[in-house]
């Protein structure tokens, strides 16, 4: 199916990126990497609502540790230069001082979001604060930010699917596809 679309693809969609086989593949691989990596230690997985809700359900359960997990939820500051500063609409409920937190993100475009978000959980005095990121998307990239986990590097196209949207929607298909430009225009 990689390229083509099926049948049942919404219209907005150009070609799919990313298979559910794919996702899952990687997915997994990723979770184990995790479990060994992080066996023994205190993991909190944060996720930033919506988009990573998806690729959090499927990599915490390649994950065979005690883990906890929690959310967060932003809204950008609108008619502001981008600066990555975003308004925490709704905060953690674990304490992670002394966790070992690992952010679980969508997709990473700019890092300007990201980055502020690991400056914000920085100051909670974790015992460790890494990212694992489903898509990482380079070429607008403004800082520069380590990436412990990377599912996978994508071109610089808008995508949809598997937790990202367009306009709130297609956040359930279970593949990754690339919207076309007069869509996202
Ligand atoms: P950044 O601060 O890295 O520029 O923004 C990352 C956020 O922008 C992601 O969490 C996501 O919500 C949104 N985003 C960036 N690129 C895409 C894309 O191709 N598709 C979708 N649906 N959202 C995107």
């Amino acid at each position: 199916m990689s390229g083509g679309l099926p049948a049942d693809a919404p219209a907005v969609a150009d070609a799919v990126l990313l298979t559910e086989e794919q996702l899952r593949a990687r997915v997994a691989e990723i979770g184990r990497r995790i479990t060994t990596d992080y066996a023994g230690r205190d993991l909190v997985l944060v996720t930033v609502l919506r988009g990573g809700v998806f690729f959090l359900a499927d990599l915490c359960r390649s994950i065979d540790l005690p883990l906890r997990l929690d959310f967060m939820a932003v809204s950008a500051y609108e008619h502001e230069a981008p600066t990555g500063a975003v308004r925490i609409t709704k905060d953690l409920d674990e304490d992670i001082e002394g966790a070992s937190v690992l952010i679980v993100e969508d997709i990473i475009d700019t890092g300007l979001t990201l980055n502020y978000l690991l400056g914000v959980l920085r100051q909670r005095g974790p015992a460790s604060l890494e990212v694992a990121i489903l898509l990482d998307r380079d070429v607008r990239r403004i800082v520069d930010l380590p990436i412990a986990y990377r599912g996978f590097s994508i071109k610089d196209r808008y995508v949809v699917g598997y937790g990202l949207d367009i306009r709130g929607r297609y956040r359930n298909l279970r593949y990754v596809a690339t919207v076309r430009d007069e869509v996202v225009g």
